[in-house]
């Protein structure tokens, strides 16, 4: 085994079925008792309701989280948080709702509780990207971290088949790319490999059978693995991808990953034959070919697999390359430009990768 350096994460996890139910004693073991609660204006129903259970007033509501954590947001989040005189933050959501929550904690200090109810991964990582005039920038701090996160299975109930679908396939992602980080290690590749098994296994029951309480337990639970990785060390290609189509085309964010995952990973398979073995040995039905077992996954999951259907034009794909390429980073096979403009070339038309 090669030399290898590991930081850990502290954060305290609760994991189970109606767990929500522990977030009282929780918020009182870390001395606080007044906090706003973030959502969505899309989940503020069962966030209010949430809030008026432990007797907060109607006003310890801010429900305006929205993708990519735009700064005009977050300063009149805060400016709600200063009125109410609150003394944490309760973050109840996907990724959006829970960037919010970094944001207002990492800018006051105070606790931050995680309810996370997709499989994007954000409470696990000390990662926050914010949005200042449409352009996002991301930083990485330990004090962006949530304070504890609370993991209650039977809230991922209501999370639409296709948002399951794709969101479990973002979460996969940051375990495929953990397998072949720059700095990775033989901890973070362990966690990876058993966070995608769960997933891999879990995720075509939900689309069939959304309410399906023990394949929702291990999706989740591979999600949280799969975030933890995500957070521990360096993504490649396929976040670089991503985050450019996200940020500079506006592309959704998980349906995004699940269209770039394949083709980013077979651009990369030359050069890392270890973790495609690994990873085949996971995904069912890849016959230990990886590229395989993420196509044979995808086509049961039926998710979209064209960006040319979420916007993109045949324009924006030389555009998408130029950005993509525009800073260096650590990526395991050499990037070069005719290459990738051909990769986000078959995402777009939406060609199988091979
Ligand atoms: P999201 O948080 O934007 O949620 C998408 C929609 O689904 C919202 O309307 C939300 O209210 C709704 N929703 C969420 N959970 C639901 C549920 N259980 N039932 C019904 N509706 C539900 O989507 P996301 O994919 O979770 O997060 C994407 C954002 O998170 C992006 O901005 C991305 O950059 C960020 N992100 C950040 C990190 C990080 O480490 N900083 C990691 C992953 C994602």
């Amino acid at each position: 085994m090669a030399s290898f350096e590991y930081n850990g994460n502290p954060s305290r996890v609760i994991f189970g079925s109606g767990t929500l139910s522990m977030l009282a004693a929780e918020l009182a073991r870390l001395e606080v008792c007044t906090p706003l609660f973030l959502s969505t204006p899309e989940q503020q129903g069962p966030t209010l309701e949430l809030a008026k259970s432990l007797g907060a007033r109607a006003d310890h509501l801010f429900a305006e989280a929205t993708m990519h954590t735009p700064l005009h947001i977050t300063e009149k989040a805060l400016g709600v948080a200063n009125t109410c005189g609150v003394d944490s933050f309760v973050s109840l959501g996907g990724g959006s709702t829970i960037g919010l929550g970094k944001a207002l904690s990492v800018r006051t200090g105070l606790v931050h509780i995680c309810i996370p109810t997709t499989y994007a991964g954000s409470e696990m990582t000390p990662i926050l990207g914010e949005t200042v005039n449409g352009l996002k920038t991301t930083r990485r701090d330990p004090a962006i971290l949530p304070t504890t996160v609370i993991y209650d299975v039977d809230l991922t109930l209501t999370l639409p088949a296709m948002m399951s679908a794709t969101s479990g396939i973002n979460a996969i992602a940051h375990a495929v790319e953990a397998l072949y980080a720059a700095n990775k290690n033989p901890i973070v590749s362990v966690l990876a490999l058993e966070g995608i098994r769960p997933l891999a296994r879990s995720l075509p029951t939900l689309v069939s059978s959304p309410s399906d309480i023990s394949a929702r337990k291990d999706a989740l639970f591979g999600a949280w693995l799969c975030g933890f990785c995500l957070g521990s060390v360096d993504m490649a290609l396929h976040h670089k991808l991503c985050h450019t189509l996200g940020g500079s085309f506006n592309l959704p964010h998980a349906e995004t990953h699940t269209i770039i995952l394949p083709h980013a990973l077979a651009y990369n398979a030359p050069a890392i034959p270890e973790a495609m073995q690994k990873l085949a040995e996971v995904l069912p039905d890849s016959d230990g070919d990886a590229i395989k077992g993420l196509n044979v996954l995808l086509e049961r999951l039926g998710v979209r697999t064209a960006l040319k259907d979420f916007g993109l034009t045949e324009e924006d794909v030389t555009k998408a390359a130029e950005i993509a390429l525009s800073k260096p980073y650590p990526n395991p096979r050499t990037l070069e430009m005719a290459s990738i403009q051909e990769l986000i070339r078959r995402a777009w038309v939406g060609e199988k990768a091979r």
